[in-house]
């Protein structure tokens, strides 16, 4: 309360607007630092930029030259995460529709090449003999002699090894001891109601010809859900959450990637071409994740529902039926036995080979969860160069700056609630053969060991906002636009910089990022923040802006100037263009 009022004196009337000078008068100013903030935010300047000391090789002479972070969440940086967005979209637009192979096939090996590959096969040969002859320190001089041709082979050009390695004494390759484990038969998932072809090398679609002679070759959108886990409201939350399938749900997500990795086989088997794809995951409403793929080329609708039907993915891993401890009563790790025991009978719980073993004897066993798509399928063609095919592009990528849990905040309190209930199931499910919460079930995990928590692993798709979708989000197939985004990165540059006219660098519009082969004569390191020549944030982020505002008003002027010399845009520069203005 107020001060106690002097007898007579009426108290003060509420003041309608607050005294200038008064602390809410003050508070009412926006902040400085915020608006520089910002203004970097518009003009996409990085605002957690990484200082780095640039030193010439030739001359000595160092500098500070900020680089941008590069997070890929807008929650940490808003332009890098957009500018990552812009290249993604680069990527999906340039290997959606084009009609040329990305990557034509190798060039023939030459003499060279092959008589490497030759005299590494007589050196197979030979230590093939001398392991039959127990001849051991022949074997070891073969095995060095063969480490250096397979140097040589690398140094001549040729991709990847030309056999795997031949497994020493001392390092034994399994990770188990003994044989490898074989799945029997009835084990394979092969989606036997599907026609099975050939699949070729070539990854454009059809080209189709119009009756008036000219020729179009559209693509395609499609979108995977999963299964039903109980009918929802429109705001994601289920009608009735006692029978909603929090479990499976739980499964399902965290088994995703693999059902998607299935459905591409599949799909290419049955289609008899490399189909090639663009897309990314993200959480639906009802936070289970579903899929869209821009799909070069174009396959029958009920091709792709028959392919997502008959797709499933088999998880063989021990049961998890029966929780047997709880986070109060835990198993615990024996030194002595090198194992995790039971608290009270000191027993060693069942190893992870043990587990799998059982199972593959059993032949009743079942696997322990089955992934399938659910009944909804979506897929439309689109046409090249159309509006359309930039909407959807601008779909696919609409989440890719944020945290999966970021994509529909809870607002309500059913929306927690469910939120919730869908992380206890999460924290439970195992993530992987080595989770820590298989000894919750009783079972130790592949390579177990003494520094597990169990019930506590510290996977990510454990975590609250993961919602179970621990992996990549992006997934893109090798063969789409035949680059990487650090190529598509760098397409945008030398676009930006034809433009500008500028060829060397020496002024401030130098490419940072990368381009090795010209900067040879630079030395980078971390600048530490403290360092003298660093100089505060705040100063640093200022002549950034003021360099990027006068560099945007020149981009703008040489486009002018491009702009009545051609009208005409190819879609890498199309992409560009949008990326040139935080392209630096
Ligand atoms: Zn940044
Ligand atoms: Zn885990």
């Amino acid at each position: 309360m107020t001060a106690p009022t002097l007898p007579g004196l009426e108290p003060a009337p509420t003041p309608v607007a607050p005294r200038p000078g008064s602390r809410a008068v003050r508070m009412a100013l926006p902040r400085s630092i915020d608006v520089l903030k910002d203004i970097a935010i518009e003009y996409g300047v990085c605002v957690r930029p990484l200082a780095m000391r640039r030193t010439d090789l030739d001359t000595g002479l160092t500098e500070v030259i900020d680089l941008p972070c590069g997070a890929t969440r807008e929650d940490k940086c808003p332009p890098c995460a957009k500018k990552n967005r812009r290249l993604r979209q680069a990527q999906i637009r340039e290997g959606w529709h084009r009609d040329d192979e990305p990557l034509p096939g190798p060039e023939p090996a030459t003499e060279a090449q092959k008589s490497l590959i030759l005299f590494r096969a007589h050196l197979e040969f030979s230590r093939d003999e001398a392991v039959r002859a127990a001849q051991w320190d022949q074997v070891t001089d073969l095995d060095e002699a063969i480490r250096e041709v397979e140097e040589a082979i690398a140094a001549e050009g040729l991709r990847g090894r030309v056999g795997p390695p031949h497994a020493s004494d001392d390092e034994d390759q399994d990770d188990e001891p003994g044989q490898r484990r074989k799945r029997s038969t009835k084990r394979r998932q092969d989606a036997p109601e599907l026609p099975r072809r050939k699949v070729e090398r070539r990854t454009v679609g059809k080209t189709y010809t119009a009756p008036d002679g000219s020729t179009y070759q559209p693509s395609m959108w499609l979108t995977l859900t999963l299964d039903s886990y109980g009918p929802v409201r429109p705001d994601g939350t289920p009608v009735n959450p006692a029978r909603y399938d929090y479990r499976r749900a739980a499964w399902d997500a965290v088994h995703f990637p693999r059902l998607l990795d299935r459905f591409w086989q599949n799909l290419r088997r049955c289609e008899g071409w490399n189909v090639q794809y663009a897309g990314c995951v993200e959480p639906q409403r009802r936070l289970a994740p579903h899929a869209h793929f821009a799909i070069r080329g174009t396959i029958p609708r009920d091709v792709l529902r028959t392919v997502a039907a008959a797709t499933y993915h088999q998880v063989w891993w021990p049961s998890v039926d029966v929780q047997r401890y709880t986070l109060d009563r835990l198993p615990i790790w024996d030194e002595q036995a090198a194992a995790w025991v039971d608290p009270d009978t000191r027993e060693s719980l069942t190893t992870w080979t043990e587990a799998l073993d059982a199972n593959d004897d059993d032949p009743d066993a079942e696997p322990v969860h089955v992934v399938r798509f659910g009944a909804q399928v979506d897929a439309r063609g689109v046409m090249p160069g159309t509006e359309d095919a930039e909407r959807t592009i601008r779909y696919v990528t609409k989440y890719i700056t944020k945290h999966t849990g970021d994509c529909h905040k809870a607002t309500t309190d059913r929306q927690r609630k469910h939120l919730d209930r869908l992380w206890q199931q999460l924290q439970m499910t195992p993530c992987t053969d080595r989770c820590a919460n298989w000894l919750l079930y009783g079972v130790q995990p592949k390579k177990a060991h003494a520094k597990l928590k169990p019930g506590r692993c510290k996977g990510k798709v454990h975590q609250r906002d993961t919602l179970g979708i621990g992996g990549r989000r992006i997934l893109i197939s090798r063969d789409w636009s035949g680059k990487t985004l650090a190529d598509h990165k760098h397409d945008a540059r030398a676009w930006v910089r034809a433009l500008l006219g500028v060829t060397t660098d020496g002024t401030q519009l130098v490419d940072y990022q990368g381009d090795t082969a010209e900067r040879v004569r630079h030395a980078w390191e971390l600048a530490r923040p403290d360092d003298p020549d660093v100089g505060p944030m705040t100063h640093r982020l200022m002549r950034s802006i003021s360099e990027r505002a006068r560099w945007r008003s020149e981009l703008l002027a040489a486009k002018d100037r491009a702009a009545q010399g051609s009208s005409d845009l190819s879609a890498t520069q199309h992409s560009a263009q949008h990326d040139g203005e935080e392209t630096q």
